[in-house]
């Protein structure tokens, strides 16, 4: 038996119950309700509009070329312009154009976690993030959340116990996957004020701020951190446009971006070309604008009878969340394990996360999480009542 020279590292990759549940759903020949995936749904991907754009521009041989580390010119002007009058408005030398939000979250680890070191993350959190920072060797912190996000006295707590300031603090702030709540304003104060005494930084993953369906919009984490170069923000189209088109934004300190340019350059040398021109043609063509105004409506009515569906057939049996954006839904049925439960509703024809996934230490055996945004509300009806009799 050969013994092959593995790295210590290769002991850090974890994996995502949720990406493997894109193999697992296309190996099923039954009719399967997808909860599982944070995808927008097929009738949400703007493809007739991607198609038309797509016959303009890729029949130029310079949409295939390798595009400038940055991000293609072309994305970076559209997207800042986008952005202007946001909560995340930003300037050129902020930006990085990414492989889609993983490749954000990797470059920000790789920038500042060494192996051994504390990261925060939120309990429940998303275990994409948790699992890029065990691929650098983090000891993860998880810390409490409540219905206003990261609970920041837990926090104080959770760090004065361990003796050592964490290197980064993880979260995604709004519409939380999975959880669907939003750092409070007060707290997003709070979580940069601690940050700065500790020296941690921020890794601000938000992907699903522009997808606001009710209540009043929070200012970002860069923006509650002025110019402090703390705050590293994670962005990503894969929500708002789609996610096979793998593109997405770094917003950072600008003394990042020669470290975040050679650690790229390192990974894959630019984005795919291609996907970024189509991008860029997408927000300068101002059908972004359009595109998310309809979804919002889309997504909030889709949360609405994921919820009425909850209450129909699990009643008393459940508790749900009521988040005013993003995907999901956290979903607590006491004393019913939801990993083991997950072979028979698969059976039955309907898939979700268990909540266990989204916790490093092993919590919330007796959540999991519903993504609305897939299914209409007739589609729904028929996947919880499918749960409902996997129970
Ligand atoms: N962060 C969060 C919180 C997410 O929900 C997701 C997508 N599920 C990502 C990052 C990854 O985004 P992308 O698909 O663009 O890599």
């Amino acid at each position: 038996m050969i013994t092959l020279p593995f790295a210590a590292r290769t002991d850090g990759l974890v994996g995502s119950v949720i990406d493997s549940s894109t193999s697992l759903l296309a190996a099923q020949t039954h009719d399967i309700v997808r909860f599982a995936m944070g995808s927008p749904a097929p009738d949400s991907i703007p493809s007739q509009v991607l198609a038309a754009l797509a016959a303009e521009e890729l029949t130029r041989p310079s949409s295939y070329d390798y595009a400038a580390t940055e991000g293609d010119p072309m994305l970076r002007s559209a997207l800042l312009e986008s952005l202007r009058g946001t909560s995340d408005e930003t300037t050129d030398d902020r930006l990085t154009i990414t492989a889609g939000g993983m490749q954000g979250l990797d470059l920000a680890c790789k920038l500042f976690v060494d192996p051994g070191d504390l990261v925060v993350v939120e309990s429940p959190t998303y275990t994409g993030g948790s699992a890029v920072a065990l691929s650098y060797g983090a000891e993860l912190l998880e810390v409490a959340t409540d219905a206003d996000g990261l609970d920041v006295d837990a926090l104080e707590e959770a760090v004065a116990a361990a003796g050592r300031a964490p290197t980064v603090i993880y979260t995604i702030p709004t519409f939380q996957n999975p959880a669907g709540t939003t750092l409070s304003p007060p707290r997003r104060e709070r979580l940069v004020e601690l940050a700065r005494r500790w020296g941690s930084m921020v890794i601000d993953d938000d992907p699903y701020a522009l997808l606001r369906f009710a209540g009043t919009e929070v200012p970002s984490l860069r923006a509650v951190a002025g110019g402090d170069p703390l705050v590293f923000s994670v962005r990503t189209f894969s929500k708002t446009v789609a996610p096979g088109l793998r593109c997405g934004w770094v917003d950072a300190d600008p003394s990042l971006s020669p470290l975040l340019i050679n650690a790229k350059q390192a990974m894959d040398t630019c984005a795919n070309m291609p996907a970024q021109r189509l991008v860029a043609r997408f927000l300068a063509g101002g059908y972004l604008t359009e595109h998310l105004a309809t979804q919002r409506a889309v997504y909030r009515e889709r949360k609405a009878g994921m919820q009425a569906a909850l209450s129909r057939h699990l009643g008393d049996r459940a508790r749900w969340t009521d988040p005013d954006g993003g995907f999901f839904l956290w979903v607590t049925l006491p004393g019913v394990d939801t990993q083991e439960l997950f072979p028979a509703a698969l059976a039955e024809g309907v898939a979700y996360i268990p909540g266990q996934a989204f916790s490093p230490a092993g919590h919330f055996t007796d959540a999991l999480r519903l993504c609305f945004a897939t299914t209409d509300p007739e589609r729904a009806d028929v996947g919880v009542g499918r749960l409902a009799a996997a129970m």
